[in-house]
C-alpha cells in the first residue's frame, strides 16, 4: 500500500468501520479493494476537487459516480437545496417539485412521456423489469455480459462494476429459478440476440447500458443498437435503456438522443438527483399508465420525489438545458482523450499496450492490446499495471475509479489546467511502470 503515509485519519476511520460496516464500506465499488488500497475518507468537495480528512486534495474523477456532471456544490444546485430545506425534508405527499422534474424530464428525454420517481438506480431497473414483464406478459429478461442494471436479483448476473471488480460472475443468494430468467450474452453481438430471440419466445425485454460504463467505457457498435430496437419490436419485447450513467451526460436526452434510438422505457438516476438519492423510470404512456395507482404493477416508495431531492436535482437540470455545459464537457473530454492516447507509445515501450475510449463526460483507460467492444475483452486488461498506474495517479492528487472496470466521469467545472495536469500525473504513472 504506497499510499499510507499522509492517511493517518482515513486509516483510523477505515479501522472503525470494518468493525461495523462490511468491508468498512456502503458500496463495494469505493472499497479500493481491487487495488490493493484502503479508501480515502473523504471530508469535503468544491468544483472538480475533493478534499480528504487528511487534508489532501485531488482532481476528482469519480463525481459520485456520475452525479456531479456540474461539479461539487454548485451554487444553483446548492441554492435550491438551502431554499428547499426551509420548507421540510419529506412530506409523504406530493410536492411541486415532483411536478416540475417530471415536465423536465420527458422534455429532455425523446422516448419518455411519463416517468415516476425512485430513489436510486436499482429501484429504476427492477421497476423497469417488472414493468415490461406484466406489459409483454412474458418472464424472460435478456441482458448483456458486463452491464451492471443494480443489484436487483434478477440483474445480478454475469454484471459488471463491483462484481466485475471483485471478479465473481454473479451474486450468491439470488436464486437459481429467478437466475434461469435472466440471459446475459456478448454486448455489441447483434447474431447472439437474433438466436436467442428465435430459440425463446419468452423474452420481455432486452435490457443495456446503450453505452456500457461498468466494464470500463464501451461503446455500441454501429447497427447494434438500431438492431436491437427491430428485433424487440419484432418479437414482442421492450427495449429498457438503462441511462442511469449515460441519461443527461452523454448529452442532454441521453445516449438515445446520440443514437438517435427510441426504447421503450428508460431508466434513470445519479445527474437528475444533483448528488441525494434518485432514480427514475419511464417511457410510453401506454406503458407507464399500468404504473399503480392507475394500474395493477405495483411500485411505491416513502422516500420517493423526497422534495430536498426534487430540489437538487431540478436546478442541476435546469442548468443543462442550456448547450453550453454539454460543449464545455466534450471539449475536456476530448483534450483529456487526445492527452492520454498521445502516451501509448511510451506506455508500449514499458510493455503496457493501452485503449482510451471516450464519450462525452466519461472515458476509460484499458490496459490491453485491442480495442474493447465486450466484456470479454475488457477481462483481457492488465491488471495489475492499472493498480499500479492507479497509486501513482493518487499519490500526484488524481481520484480515479480505483477499477478498471468503470468509468470516469468528467465534469463540466474540470478546467484546461486540471486536465493537464491529470494528463502529466498518468505520463509520470507510466515512466514509473
Ligand atoms: N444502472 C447503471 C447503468 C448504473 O451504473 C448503476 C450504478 N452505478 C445502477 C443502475 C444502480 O444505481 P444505484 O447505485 O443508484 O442503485
Amino acid at each position: 500500500m504506497s499510499q499510507t503515509i499522509h492517511i493517518k485519519k482515513s486509516h483510523r476511520l477505515f479501522e472503525r468501520a470494518k468493525l461495523f460496516i462490511p468491508g468498512g464500506v456502503n458500496s463495494p465499488a469505493r472499497s479500493c479493494q481491487a487495488v490493493g488500497a484502503m479508501p480515502v475518507f473523504i471530508k469535503s468537495a468544491d468544483g472538480p476537487y475533493i478534499h480528504d480528512v487528511d487534508g489532501e486534495s485531488y482532481i476528482d474523477y469519480v463525481g459520485s459516480w456520475g452525479p456531479m456532471i456540474l461539479g461539487h456544490r454548485h451554487p444553483q444546485v446548492m441554492e435550491a437545496l438551502e431554499h428547499a430545506l426551509a420548507f421540510g425534508t419529506s412530506f409523504g405527499a406530493p410536492c411541486a417539485a415532483e411536478v416540475e422534474m417530471a415536465e423536465l424530464v420527458c422534455k429532455s428525454m425523446q422516448s419518455i412521456e411519463m416517468v415516476r420517481m425512485v430513489s436510486s438506480g436499482t429501484e429504476a431497473t427492477m421497476s423497469a423489469i417488472r414493468l415490461a414483464r406484466a406489459y409483454a406478459k412474458k418472464s424472460t429478461i435478456v441482458k448483456f455480459d458486463g452491464c451492471y442494471h443494480g443489484h436487483a436479483d434478477s440483474l445480478l448476473v454475469k454484471a459488471g462494476s463491483g462484481l466485475a471488480t471483485l471478479g465473481i460472475a454473479s451474486s450468491a443468494g439470488v436464486p437459481e429459478e429467478l437466475a434461469q430468467l435472466t440471459i446475459s450474452l456478448p454486448f455489441n453481438n447483434l447474431e447472439a440476440v437474433k438466436k436467442i430471440f428465435k430459440e425463446n419466445k419468452d423474452i420481455a425485454a432486452v435490457i443495456l447500458e446503450p453505452i456500457v460504463g461498468n466494464s470500463g467505457l464501451i461503446l455500441p457498435q454501429p447497427g447494434f443498437l438500431e438492431g436491437l430496437r427491430e428485433l424487440c419490436t419484432a418479437n414482442g419485447a421492450l427495449l429498457i435503456f438503462d441511462e442511469v450513467m449515460t441519461g443527461f451526460r452523454v448529452a442532454l436526452g441521453g445516449a438515445q438522443q446520440l443514437y438517435k434510438i427510441k426504447p421503450d422505457l428508460t431508466c434513470l438516476g445519479k445527474i437528475i438527483g444533483g448528488g441525494l438519492p434518485v432514480g427514475a423510470f419511464g417511457g410510453r404512456k401506454e406503458i407507464m399508465e399500468m404504473v399503480a395507482p392507475l394500474g395493477d404493477v405495483y411500485q411505491a416508495g416513502t422516500l420517493s420525489g423526497n422534495p430536498l431531492a426534487m430540489a437538487a436535482g431540478v436546478a442541476q437540470l435546469k442548468v443543462l438545458q442550456s448547450p453550453l455545459p454539454y460543449k464545455r464537457l466534450e471539449a475536456s473530454t476530448v483534450r483529456l482523450a487526445e492527452g492520454l492516447k498521445s502516451l501509448s507509445e511510451k506506455a508500449k515501450s514499458k510493455n503496457a499496450d493501452m485503449q482510451v475510449a471516450h464519450v462525452t463526460g466519461m472515458i476509460t483507460v484499458f490496459f490491453t492490446k485491442e480495442e474493447v467492444t465486450d466484456f470479454e475483452k475488457a477481462k483481457t486488461c492488465n491488471l495489475e499495471v492499472f493498480s499500479k498506474v492507479w497509486h501513482v495517479l493518487m499519490q500526484n492528487g488524481i481520484y480515479w475509479p480505483p477499477s478498471q472496470f468503470e468509468a470516469a466521469f468528467l465534469s463540466v467545472v474540470h478546467s484546461k489546467e486540471d486536465i493537464d495536469n491529470t494528463i502529466k500525473a498518468f505520463e509520470t504513472a507510466i515512466s514509473q511502470l
